[in-house]
């Protein structure tokens, strides 16, 4: 146990940051009481922070009666409302704070902010944004490189499509899978059933307002047109923008070209992308130095924004969810693990560990694809040639997490509207899902809108998002974990139907 600090291993420096980080984000928790009120008086700015208040009245200058009142527990509802308002209604508006004692009061003139207390777990927030953006950029530039250079080596194009065949069929097999045992969890354990009809009207209107928003992002995805645009029109618009799967369709066909032009020609272009490709996986070990730095404030920052409560409110909720997560990382993947890819699932998971908490603590398959294609070349013995076909593919397209969430909360909502989803209606899920996640941007959050389609596909009513929208966050952090991990193991098994799962290499990420 005496490790020093400097020497222990990579993925327990990682582990220890992301416990510190928890505990520090949940000593620093954003009071539910505290705001900060910027306002105006005798033309001069000021600021005060209030905690145990009362009740806040909003009154417009010109009017005797209260334009909105709120109560102690009401902050986000305030905080909502006052989001709400155009900025010339703000300008104007006095609030009159009422504290305990039902006496004390003051007015706060032409109020020109409200906003919730920020505590030190909050404002580390940008060190784990610094560390994602680390990683992010690190993955289109890798993705390209290493993808030319893999399909290059391939050459030939019947290799290809059998391994994009084979990629392709145990992806849409293992998302179905997910949403089926997610769905089945939700029959068991009914949690909509469990939720009270207060705590339902709460969360609708505490988060209503957010989820319209969101709802008008997105109406609806045509697979004709999904299909269409991985072909892209200009491949440099594509790698601006990161549009994985049309930079996987130039990469690929890039790569298969090269075969067909002269040796001497297509060689200097080969070797070019295969020495960039190895700089971006230098470059990964050195953005992973700051790892623990940067996984610490991310944890430290959602723990500190998340409330509590809304965790006990849809308890039930997220025990279906993580229940089904469990089984289908330890059963699921264990399976392909074992018989596809002949593998001890344990040193599957070991090699993975990395991956995983920076999967969980990002809540991005984006960010974490460098170090997943790292983790599997290094500590699985997955050669790179399979590793930069197999896994951008996933990153963008298979999302068992993903997919399982959204069945479970399709079937939960249900139940909060007081019914169960019929077994066609299931089917429907599961369909519908499977869609949705290969539709989902492997980025913070998305699973939640991509969520409103499989709603719509079995009437069940969109806004009833808000009910879910508050314990988003922590889910997001647990569906990414899976839907990185199914990309290795899909990766560890087609290596090996390939025959061409070898042993790792010495310099693994950890060591
Ligand atoms: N955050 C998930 C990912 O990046 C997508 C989602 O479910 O929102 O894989």
């Amino acid at each position: 146990m005496n490790i020093p600090i400097r020497k222990m291993p990579l993925h327990r420096k990682i582990l220890l940051a992301l416990v510190l980080g928890a505990i520090f984000g949940a000593l620093f928790n954003i009071s539910k009481y505290k705001l900060d009120i910027t306002y105006r008086q005798a033309t001069e700015q000021k600021s005060a922070t209030i905690e145990t208040w009362e009740r806040i009245d909003f009154f417009r200058s010109d009017q005797a009666a209260p334009v909105a009142s709120f109560g102690k527990e009401d902050q986000l509802k305030l905080l909502q409302w006052y989001r709400g308002l155009e900025n010339k209604e703000k300008q104007s508006l006095i609030a009159r704070v009422t504290w305990g004692d039902g006496r004390t009061e003051i007015r706060f003139t032409e109020v020109q902010s409200i906003e919730k207390v920020k505590t030190i777990a909050v404002v580390i927030r940008p060190i784990g944004t610094l560390f994602i953006r680390l990683l992010m950029f690190i993955a289109i530039p890798l993705v390209l490189a290493s993808l030319i250079v893999g399909a290059a080596s391939l050459g030939d194009i019947r290799k290809v499509g059998r391994i994009g065949g084979k990629t392709l069929a145990l992806y849409m097999v293992t998302t179905a899978v997910a949403i089926t045992i997610g769905l089945v969890m939700a029959n068991i354990i009914k949690p909509g059933f469990r939720l009270s009809a207060e705590s339902s009207e709460k969360l609708m209107t505490e988060f209503q307002p957010d989820i319209r928003a969101k709802i008008q992002q997105k109406t609806a995805i045509s697979m004709i047109d999904t299909i269409i645009n991985i072909v892209p029109q200009n491949p440099i618009n594509a790698l601006a923008s990161g549009d994985m799967l049309p930079i996987v369709f130039f990469a690929v066909m890039v790569g298969l070209t090269l075969t067909l032009v002269r040796k001497e020609k297509s060689d200097p272009v080969v070797s070019f992308f295969d020495g960039f490709s190895d700089t971006m996986i230098q470059m990964v070990h050195l953005v992973m130095k700051i790892a623990p730095f940067g996984v610490f404030a991310l944890i430290s920052a959602t723990v500190g924004e998340f409330g509590f409560d809304i965790l006990q409110t849809l308890l039930w909720y997220a025990v279906t969810l993580i229940i089904g997560f469990v089984l289908h990382l330890l059963i699921v993947y264990s399976s392909i693990v074992k018989f596809l890819g002949r593998m001890n699932p344990l040193k599957f998971f070991r090699g993975l560990r990395e991956a995983m908490l920076i999967a969980f603590s990002s809540s991005s398959s984006a960010a974490t694809l460098p170090v997943n294609m790292e983790c599997c070349e290094k500590n699985l013995g997955i050669p790179k040639q399979i590793t930069s076909f197999v896994l951008p593919l996933g990153a963008t397209i298979n999302m068992d997490g993903t997919a399982m969430y959204q069945g479970v909360a399709t079937a939960f909502i249900a139940q909060v509207y007081g019914h169960d989803l019929t077994i066609a209606e299931q089917l429907t899920v599961v369909l519908t899902a499977t869609l949705a996640s290969i539709g989902t941007a492997p980025v913070p959050g998305v699973g939640l809108i991509m969520l409103i389609i499989v709603l719509r596909s079995v009437n069940v009513p969109e806004e009833g998002i808000a009910l879910i929208l508050g314990i988003d966050r922590i889910l997001d952090m647990c569906r990414t974990v899976l839907n990185i991990t199914g990309d290795a193991a899909c990766a560890t098994a087609i290596a090996r139907t390939e025959g061409v799962l070898g042993e790792p290499s010495a310099e693994a990420i950890s060591s």
